[in-house]
C-alpha cells in the first residue's frame, strides 16, 4: 500500500482566507510514503512547511527522505528553507530537480537563501543533503522506480512517475498542452473526448501518464480561460481529463489550483470534469486535491511501463566548454531577434538564416546541435529541409534535432512532418520562456540519444 497526502495543492501563489479554506492555499507538495516506509516528497511549496513539523512531531528527528522538484519557480520551492527536517543535524536529505548542461540544483537552492533573501545559508542547514540533477530518463530510490518526463512549462520542467509495489503515481505538473496555437487561428478545434491531438509530443505525454492509478495533473484554467493564458504553461482541466482517459488512468487529482479559484469554483470545475467523463463513456474517478487529503493506494500489477528510452536520468554535466551551435531560420526577421534575444541568455552560439537554402547550406557546413525552421521559409519548405537532411550521407543529421515553427500545429498540419522526421513543432505565437524551456529540453535529449555530453 502507497500513502499519499496532499500538503499543498495551489499553483502559482499561496492563497490562504475563507474562500480557500476547503481546498487549502498552500502550494505544491505531496507526501508519498512506499510500503516499504521510504518517504518521498513531490514538490516543496509552502505546504512543505506543515509536512515538516508533522515528520518531526510523528517520527521523531533524525529524518530520512527524498524531495523531488518538478522545477525551482517559487511555488515549488518556497517551503524549501522552511522544511524543518532539513535544519536537523543526523537528518539525510536526496535532492532532485531538473539539470545538466551547467544547470545545478544546489546553486539554485543556494541563491534562493542568499542573505539577501533568507537569514540562514544552505551550508548551514543541519542535515547531510545529497543533490541530484536530472534528465529525462530512470531512476530508483529504495523500491519505488521512476521515470521522468519533461513538461511544457517556461522553465525546465520534469514530471515524476513513480511505481511502488505495483501502484503507480504520476505527477504530472506546470504543463501546457504542446502544439496549440491561439484558437481562432484555424488549427484548434473544440476540445474533443479523448486524445486531444496526435502531435507526437502530446502521445508521450499521454504514454507518461499511462495506466495511473493516480494522476496529480495541472488543471490550473478552464477551457473558456486557456485562450488568455497560452504561453503561461498550465493546462486547461478539461483538457486534463481528455488526457488522464486516454492515458486509461484511474483515477485523477486536479492540481495547482489557480489562486483565483475559490473552493465554490472548484466543486464546478468538479462537476464540469465528473460530467466530461460521463459522455466520454469512461469511468475516471475525477477529485480536485484538496489540502490534508489522504490517498491509500493498494497495487494492481501488470502494467505496462510507459515506452521510454532507458537512459539513466542523474547526470553530472558541467558547463559545455563550447557554446553549442543552434540555427535559426525563419523570413520574418522579429521572430528570428526574438529568438536570438530569447535563447542568447544560455550562452548559446546562434546562426540565422532567412531563407530555406541558406538555412541548409549553414546547416550542413556549421553541423548545429539544434535547428528551429520555419516552416513556411521561401526557397524551400521547412519540411523539405528536414527530409533533405534525414537522407543526407552523414549520420549526424539523421537524428539531429530539427524542430518546425508554425502558426498551424494542429495534427492534421503536423502529421507529415513528424513522419518526415521532424523532431517537434514549436506553435507560432510563443512566448520567449517557454520557447527558452524547449531548448534546453531539445539539447538535454539530444545529448541523451548522442551519448553526448558536455
Ligand atoms: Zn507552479
Ligand atoms: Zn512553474
Amino acid at each position: 500500500m502507497v500513502r499519499v497526502r496532499f500538503w499543498g495543492t495551489r499553483g502559482s501563489l499561496a492563497t490562504p482566507g475563507p474562500t480557500t479554506l476547503r481546498y487549502g492555499g498552500n502550494t505544491s507538495c505531496v507526501e508519498v510514503r512506499t510500503a516499504d516506509g521510504t518517504l518521498i516528497v513531490l514538490d516543496c511549496g509552502t505546504g512543505a512547511h506543515r509536512l515538516g513539523q508533522a515528520l518531526l512531531a510523528s517520527a521523531g528527528p533524525p529524518v530520512r527522505g527524498h524531495l523531488l522538484i518538478t522545477h525551482t519557480h517559487w511555488d515549488h520551492i518556497q517551503g524549501f528553507p522552511f522544511f524543518a527536517p532539513l535544519f536537523i543535524p543526523g537528518s539525510q536529505w536526496d535532492l532532485y530537480a531538473p539539470g545538466g548542461r551547467g544547470h545545478h540544483l544546489e546553486a539554485t537552492l543556494a541563491g534562493q537563501m542568499e542573505y539577501t533573501y533568507f537569514p540562514v545559508t544552505l551550508e548551514q542547514l543541519g542535515a547531510a543533503i545529497r543533490f541530484h540533477d536530472l534528465i529525462e530518463g530512470e531512476l530508483s530510490i529504495s523500491r519505488t522506480q521512476i521515470v521522468t518526463h519533461y513538461m511544457n512549462h517556461p522553465a525546465l520542467t520534469l514530471g515524476y512517475r513513480l511505481e511502488s509495489d505495483g501502484v503507480v503515481i504520476v505527477y504530472a505538473l506546470d504543463h501546457e498542452p504542446h502544439g496549440r496555437a491561439q484558437p481562432g487561428k484555424g488549427d484548434v478545434g473544440p476540445p474533443a473526448a479523448g486524445v486531444p491531438t496526435m502531435h507526437r509530443e502530446e502521445q508521450r505525454h499521454i504514454e507518461f501518464l499511462a495506466g495511473a492509478d493516480l494522476v496529480i495533473h495541472d488543471a490550473q484554467y478552464t477551457v473558456d480561460e486557456y485562450p488568455k493564458k497560452i504561453g503561461w504553461g498550465h493546462t486547461p482541466a478539461e483538457w486534463a481529463v481528455d488526457y488522464a482517459l486516454a492515458a486509461e488512468a484511474k483515477r485523477l487529482a486536479l492540481f495547482h489550483h489557480d489562486p483565483l479559484r475559490d473552493d465554490d469554483a472548484l466543486d464546478r470545475l468538479v462537476d464540469l470534469c465528473r460530467q466530461r467523463v460521463v459522455s466520454a463513456g469512461g469511468r475516471l474517478e475525477v477529485f480536485a486535491a484538496a489540502e490534508g487529503q489522504v490517498l491509500e493506494l493498494e497495487g494492481q500489477g501488470g502494467r505496462a511501463a510507459p515506452r521510454h528510452r532507458q537512459v539513466k536520468a542523474e547526470v553530472t554535466d558541467g558547463v559545455p566548454a563550447v557554446a553549442p551551435t543552434v540555427l535559426v531560420a525563419d523570413d520574418d526577421p522579429t521572430v528570428v531577434q526574438l529568438l536570438v534575444e530569447s535563447l542568447q541568455p544560455d550562452g548559446l552560439h546562434l546562426l540565422t538564416a532567412a531563407d530555406g537554402e541558406t538555412a541548409l547550406r549553414i546547416a550542413r557546413s556549421e553541423r548545429p546541435v539544434l535547428m528551429l525552421l520555419d516552416s513556411h521559409i521561401p526557397g524551400l519548405e521547412g519540411v523539405d529541409i528536414v527530409r533533405s537532411l534525414r537522407g543526407d550521407s552523414d549520420p549526424y543529421f539523421w537524428s539531429v534535432p530539427v524542430v518546425l515553427m508554425t502558426a498551424k500545429a494542429g495534427p492534421e498540419n503536423t502529421a507529415a512532418g513528424f513522419a518526415a522526421g521532424v523532431t517537434d513543432y514549436l506553435p507560432k505565437p510563443f512566448a520567449p520562456a517557454l520557447v527558452r524551456a524547449r531548448v534546453r529540453a531539445w539539447l538535454l535529449r539530444g545529448d541523451a540519444s548522442t551519448g553526448r555530453r558536455m
